[in-house]
């Protein structure tokens, strides 16, 4: 699924604000990761977490990846 404008999901959906990745279930969002950049609130799934907890961290924006 590619990545789009994200209307009607509830926390029941999360999709990954870095590669688009999805994933339905609470269970299977354990391990993701939120950030707030500039207001809105970011959620990466667990590949992008793990390769840019570093930016994370130092809470650099996702743009500057
Ligand atoms: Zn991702």
């Amino acid at each position: 699924m590619p990545p789009g404008p994200r209307q009607g999901y509830g926390d029941d959906m999360w999709t990954c604000d870095r590669c688009g990745a999805t994933t339905t279930s609470p269970t299977q969002a354990y391990g993701w990761t939120t950030s707030v950049e500039q207001g809105r609130r970011l959620r990466f799934c667990v590949p992008c977490s793990r390769e840019h907890l570093r930016e994370i961290e130092g809470k650099l924006d996702s743009d500057l990846w």
